[in-house]
Order: structure tokens, then sequence, then C-alpha cells
């Protein structure tokens, strides 16, 4: 069966991005068997140019139609003065709800070779390979009431609201726990259950799915331990899981221990394992159009797609491993490049990679 996966190449890097991502797709398709239809839409700024919407309805029906999206990414300084729905980023947001995504997978691996692209001493990321689950479509970035009134006394106040269902947090638990599984088989539940109650729930209820996983080691930590231990000693983790506003700080976090952006892909799944699949960093508009940008975060994309939509894991590992043997060989982009050394291009680290899966 050919599954059917819908490309956005999006904005700045985007394009050159997704170029060499399709190299990859295309070598699988010809040597390992890969049977998959590639349709292709605009989307964020690229959208908003052609018919004046950052999710155009054309992209969101192919999104879902698709078995797997891929996307490079939106934005560009060209489009900020747009107002807040026209912009780019409304086009992800879009994906995000229309595809309902609800839990975003984030790995920070840190390859041996590029231990030293690391603020932290290599002994204490070299091998690091864990995975945070972020719940991502409820949580206090999307909370009813919210927003900004006078009080009594004349004074402005901000407000926002924390809540998460039963339902929600059953659901993200069970992602990550199934996820949890099939790596390392431990899984630690970040909240903050000591003064909001609203993640109280959330540890009762990860604590009741733990005894539907009786193979998977579930622990708890507080928000705060949390963002001390990911940089005091990392490698304790194999996948945490967490809500909205505390993975998107922690993922981030988790990013940069990594050294470079331009490595790290990401996921978006739903509930039946349909997803959407992007590098985690942006349009980077400083460096597009000069073939420069590193595009393996989003042929490790590529590689997580493979893994959770499409139900092809060794051709996911046969990627991972090309990268490994791309980054054995001393091929580095400018932005993992150390001081000194030649750095390739995109186009190359490309092909790079495609040789690599093609001798493996
Ligand atoms: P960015 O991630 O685009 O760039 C940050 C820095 O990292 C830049 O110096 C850039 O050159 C570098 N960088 C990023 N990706 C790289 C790669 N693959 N190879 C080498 N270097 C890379 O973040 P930003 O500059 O804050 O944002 C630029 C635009 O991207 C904005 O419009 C922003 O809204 C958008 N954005 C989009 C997404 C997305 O599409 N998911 C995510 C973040 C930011």
């Amino acid at each position: 069966m050919s599954h059917i996966i819908t490309i956005l190449p999006g904005d700045g890097i985007g394009p050159e991005i997704i170029n060499e991502a399709e190299k990859v797709l295309a070598c699988l398709q010809s040597e390992h068997g890969l049977a998959v239809t590639l349709e292709h839409a605009p989307v964020g700024g690229a959208g908003y140019e052609d018919s004046g919407k950052p999710l155009p309805d054309a992209t969101l029906a192919l999104a879902q139609a698709a078995d797997a999206v891929l996307l490079g990414s939106v934005g560009g300084p060209q489009w900020e003065h747009l107002d807040r729905a026209l912009r780019p980023e409304q086009g992800l947001l879009g994906l995000r709800a229309g595809m309902q995504l609800f839990a975003n997978l984030r790995p920070a691996i840190l390859y041996p070779q590029l231990a030293d692209a690391s603020t932290l001493k290599p002994d204490v990321v070299s091998g690091l390979d864990l995975m945070i689950v972020r719940e991502l479509t409820g949580g206090i970035y999307f909370g009813q009431p919210r927003g900004i009134r006078t009080r009594d006394d004349g004074q402005l106040e901000g407000y926002n609201t924390l809540v998460y269902s039963e339902g929600e947090i059953d659901r993200i638990g069970r992602s990550a726990f199934d996820i949890a599984r099939n790596r390392g088989r431990r899984l630690c539940s970040v909240d903050k259950a000591n003064v909001l109650e609203c993640t109280e729930l959330w540890r009762q209820v990860m604590t009741q799915l733990g005894t539907e996983y009786p193979d998977v080691e579930l622990t708890h930590m507080y928000v705060d331990n949390a963002a001390m231990q990911l940089v005091r000693a990392p490698r304790q983790f194999d996948v945490m899981v967490t809500t909205n506003l505390f993975g998107d700080i922690l993922s981030d976090a988790a990013a940069m221990l990594t050294g470079s952006i331009g490595m790290l892909p990401s996921a978006s799944l739903d509930s039946s394992g349909k997803g959407m699949y992007e590098p985690i960093h942006g349009s980077a508009p400083d460096i597009a159009g000069q073939g420069v940008a590193n595009p393996l975060a989003t042929i490790l994309s590529v590689a997580m797609m493979l893994r959770y939509s499409l139900d092809e894991p060794a051709l996911a590992d046969r990627i991972e491993q090309a990268v490994g043997t791309v980054l054995d060989r001393g091929l580095r982009t400018p932005d993992i490049a150390a001081a000194g050394t030649d750095p390739v291009g995109t186009r190359e680290m490309g092909d790079a990679v495609v040789a690599a899966l093609r001798n493996n």
C-alpha cells in the first residue's frame, strides 16, 4: 500500500531543506521498497502569497487526507507587518488544530561525534538520547477565561486558565507510555502537583495509567527539579511527558543540550498515529537562499515519520544510521562545524546521506 505524504516546504530555508529530505525519500523508494505518493502545497508566507491565507483551504484538505505531513518551516520578516491572523505562524497553528495533533514529540539526541557542540561538558551530554512528549492542544495556552481586565482599584490585571480534563491527560499519557514501551521503558511525568491542583490531577491520572503499563517504570518530578536535572544529568531521562507550557520550555532547554537546532526533528501526532513532522528550527531568514542550512533535522524528521506514522521502523533506522555515517566521515554544515574546518553545504550534506543510504 502506498502511503500519501503531503509536503509543505514553507518559507526561508524550508524549500532548501525539504529538497534534501525528498532526495532521501526518493532513495528509499528506489532502493529500499518504500511506497509513497508525494503531494506538495504552500503554507505560511508561501500560503499567503499563493491565496491570501497562511493555511490555504486546499493545503489543509491535503494535510488532513494524507497519512503524514512533512513541513519545512514558516515565517519571515516580509510577513511580520501582517495582521496576526494572516501571519505565517498561524498556518502552523491551523494545521495542529485542523489535524487534531495533541502530542508533540521532541527528541534530544546528541550524536557522540558532536559532543563538543554542546555548551555542557562532553561527559555530561555525550550519548544523550531523550524524548520529551508535550501536550499540544490544551492547558494554559488555550484555557478559558483569559484576557486583560481592569480591577476595581483601577489596575490592569492579566489572567489565564490552566485546565486539563481527565480525558486529555489520559490521551497524552497513553501516547507517552506507548513511546516509552518502544524505547528504554522509563517514563518521567513532569508536573507541579505541590502547587497546582490541575497538575495534581495530572499526577493522579498518570499514576492510574501506570498500572496498565507495568513494564514501563513511571516516576514523577516537579518541573523546577526537571529543569535542573536536565542540565545537571540529562542522561537519567528516557521519555518525559508534560503539559503544554512546561513542555514548551523544557523541550527548548533539552534542544540546547545538543548544541545545534539544525540537528533536531520533531513530530506532532493525533490519536490514530497520523502526524506532522518538522525540524524544530524556524525558517532562518538570515541564511535562506545561501545553500548552507543544515538539512539533517528535516531528514531525521523523515525518520520519525517512518517510525511513528508509516510503520516502517527499519527504514527509520536506516536513515538514522546514514546520518551517523555521514557525521563519522566528518561532514559538517557551518552550524555544527568546528572553527577552522571546511564545512559542506545543504546539498552536499543531503547527497552524502543518500550515498550512505545506498551503501548501507
Ligand atoms: P530560527 O530557528 O529560524 O533561527 C535561529 C538561528 O538558528 C538563526 O541564526 C539561524 O540561521 C539558525 N538556524 C536555524 N535553522 C538552521 C539550520 N537548519 N541550519 C543552520 N542554521 C540554522 O529562529 P528565528 O530566527 O527566531 O525565527 C526565524 C523565523 O522562523 C521567524 O519568522 C519565526 O517566526 C519562524 N519560526 C518558525 C518555526 C516553524 O516553522 N516551526 C519555528 C520557529 C521560528
